[in-house]
């Protein structure tokens, strides 16, 4: 059950997140959901091919069947920029579903109108429930630092790394144990500069920044951020098409921001364009036919594992037939 009694209106209905949660958790033999955690981290950090030897291993790893090929590997991470009551809720959900994902927060968050209109660093509230994440980290959910030093700082390159130390170690002292941060995309400053652009000269010191900026490598990418922005078409966002796509052995990241989901929604003038934001807004709203959203992309996964796995059992059987008939 999804609880959420928060009265604003998200963009899309939470359904459509919530039932793709479940498609991942009903498929355990398709799908493996993993953290950053459990990728091949290996090598100098500093190196230029930190990544790519990463990806390497992995890649070694699946042909050498130490990790299974015939898996589809889904990790899920969650941007908390605001209305962190909503990701709370989300994570409960995916808790109870045993889909562990990785949640971007915050030490202290910006207000965002407040530094365009004037220059001026001001924080907000950012109720997080500690408790909760605490208990997620020890299940395996990995807890980082969704790092807004840079803007913190108002663009101060030396100030900066100060905010970057003093908002990693507050996150540790209330239990957290972070080991990877993603850069938001925050209010720019001069020349358009953003958290991305931060010169870290190696003070990560053993954290390892994963998005927006530097990252891992994956087969393929998805991400819901700046829903309604003029430079990302809308009728190409449906994470459906995305999942469709996806092919054993291979290794997808899935970005998404849970301010965005709610029980309530107001259309998004710039999503209403595309046809398919139109049709899950009508399907959850009445509800006659929310069990359709994400039914034919079950099926089509479903169907897909199902025959390959029937075509090996062929295989098989053929083999152990022709044994017998060579007696
Ligand atoms: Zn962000």
């Amino acid at each position: 059950m999804y609880i959420d009694d928060l009265e604003k209106n998200g963009y899309i209905p939470v359904g459509y997140h919530t039932d793709f949660i479940d498609l991942l958790a009903d498929n355990p033999d398709i799908f493996q959901v993993i953290t950053y955690k459990d990728l091949k981290w290996q090598g100098d950090y500093s190196a230029d091919s930190f990544y790519l030897a990463e990806k390497r291993a992995w890649d070694t790893a699946i042909r050498k069947g130490q990790l299974d090929d015939s898996k589809i590997y889904v990790l899920i991470q969650h941007d908390v920029d605001s209305q962190p009551q909503r990701t709370m809720s989300l994570l409960k959900y995916e808790n109870q579903r045993g889909v562990p994902t990785n949640v971007m927060i915050f030490n202290r968050r910006v207000n965002r109108r407040h530094y365009i209109s004037s220059g001026k660093i001001e924080y907000t509230e950012y109720p997080l429930d500690f408790d909760l994440l605490r208990k997620l980290q020890a299940q395996g959910f990995v807890i980082a630092y969704h790092m807004n030093a840079y803007e913190q700082s108002g663009y101060d390159d030396i100030l900066a790394l100060d905010f970057f130390r003093t908002d990693v170690d507050e996150l540790n002292k209330n239990g957290f144990d972070i080991k990877f941060f993603s850069a938001h995309g925050g209010a720019p400053g001069p020349n358009n500069l953003n958290n991305r652009d931060i010169n870290l000269s190696g003070i990560e010191n053993g954290l390892i920044w994963v998005h927006n900026g530097k990252t891992p490598i994956f087969d393929n990418n998805y991400s819901d951020g700046g829903l309604n922005s003029l430079s990302r078409d809308p009728a190409k966002r449906d994470l459906r098409d995305f999942v469709r796509k996806w092919k054993p052995g291979k290794r997808y990241r899935v970005l998404t921001h849970p301010q965005y989901y709610h029980v309530t929604v107001k259309s998004s003038k710039r999503m209403s364009q595309a046809s398919w934001y139109r049709d899950i807004l009508q399907a959850y709203d009445d509800g006659i036919d929310a069990k359709k959203v994400w039914e034919n992309v079950r099926i089509e996964i479903e169907e897909n594992f199902k025959n390959k796995n029937s075509i090996f059992n062929n295989i098989e059987s053929f083999f152990e037939k022709l044994k017998v008939l060579m007696k």
